[in-house]
């Protein structure tokens, strides 16, 4: 079979699209034919060289094709399924798996970065990493879910604890995780503010449910902020940008505001004025990809069609070279999937 591969760190002629053997199952496995793979930001910092990185390496932390083997033991899928993969994978066993914090797990992983993904025409799966695709979605949409998808919920639902009526401030409404950000808390009755790079991406952001959009390249953020909640600031901020935002995130952050952060793009070196930490009493939550029911739990607004994954456009998995620079200027609007 055809796979994306990195045998070793680099720009984007270390990318092959290799011929290996097809994989074959263990008796708790299925043989997922895969349809389309979502590409995340994770691909790029992996082919650049991250710590634990085995190589060589299928790239892809996402999927979703038809199950075409199962393993004998297997009980809840049947060949011609149509499947997505959950990415985190976890020992099972531990002290946090045991609670359902697999994402804490001392022995975590996502497909792609420290064991094969799922950039690759056949995978095979535990049962556990699987569900099926909703009706009303198609391969690559159902692609374009899972990691951001867990990484959303865990950010505001698991660690800052939105309720209802609360403003939430989102960074790059039409980011894979700011997208989906945006339907989860609108989902739980929040009211979203957000700010995209373009006006394009500021009328997607308001199609996919955000009350109040604005252009950051245009806008002083935080005297916007303050004119839209009377000078309160908000509740929530979902950080994902880094040392850039960081500064205009905890000025917009009011009194008891939480701001949840699952990303360093632009620097992870940020400074902090204590005094207004305590004087305001905030917090500052770290958060790191999502716990196995939070995928359930998105999975759960997805069929009942509350969120939707957002795509730009496919890739020929062929034309992964491609695919890489184009994710690397930044000018997409949601998620791009590779078809093998
Ligand atoms: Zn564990």
């Amino acid at each position: 079979m055809k796979a994306v591969r990195i045998h070793k760190h680099g720009g984007v002629d270390v990318l092959k699209y290799d011929d290996i053997p097809t994989p074959t199952i263990r008796d708790d496995q299925v043989l997922v034919k895969i349809r389309a793979a979502a590409m995340n930001h994770l691909d790029l910092w992996v082919r650049k060289g991250i710590p634990g990185v085995p190589l060589p390496c299928i790239l892809g932390s996402d999927g979703a094709g038809c199950v075409v083997d199962v393993g004998s033991k297997v009980t809840s899928f049947h060949p011609g399924d149509r499947v997505m993969i959950q990415p985190l994978t976890y020992c099972g066993v531990c002290h946090f798996c045991q609670q359902g914090k697999e994402n804490y797990c001392d022995a975590w992983g996502i497909f792609g970065e420290n064991q094969d993904g799922t950039q690759c025409e056949y995978m095979a799966v535990d049962e556990t990493h699987i569900r099926s695709i909703p009706d009303h979605l198609d391969f690559v949409e159902a692609s374009a879910f899972s990691l951001v998808a867990q990484t959303a919920l865990a950010m505001l639902v698991r660690r800052a604890k939105i309720q209802r009526g609360e403003a939430v401030f989102i960074w790059g409404g039409t980011s894979g995780v700011g997208s989906i950000g945006i339907q989860i808390a609108k989902a739980r009755g929040a009211i979203v503010y957000t700010a995209t790079g373009s006006e394009k991406k500021s009328s997607v952001a308001k199609e996919l449910g955000a009350d109040e959009v604005v252009n950051y390249t245009k806008t002083d953020i935080v005297k916007w902020i303050m004119e839209k909640t009377n000078g309160r600031g908000v509740d929530v901020v979902m950080e994902h940008v880094g040392a850039l935002t960081w500064r205009t995130s905890m000025n917009i952050l009011g009194k008891g505001g939480r701001l949840v952060t699952c990303g360093a793009t632009t620097g992870p070196k940020v400074n902090l004025d204590i005094r207004h930490l305590f004087y305001k009493q905030q917090s500052i939550l770290g958060s790191t990809m999502g716990d196995a029911a939070a995928m359930d739990e998105a999975l759960d607004l997805l069929k009942k069609k509350k969120i939707r994954p957002l795509v730009d456009r496919t890739f020929p998995m062929k034309d992964i070279k491609k695919a890489h620079t184009y994710l690397e200027q930044n000018k997409q609007i949601g998620k791009v999937a590779l078809i093998p």
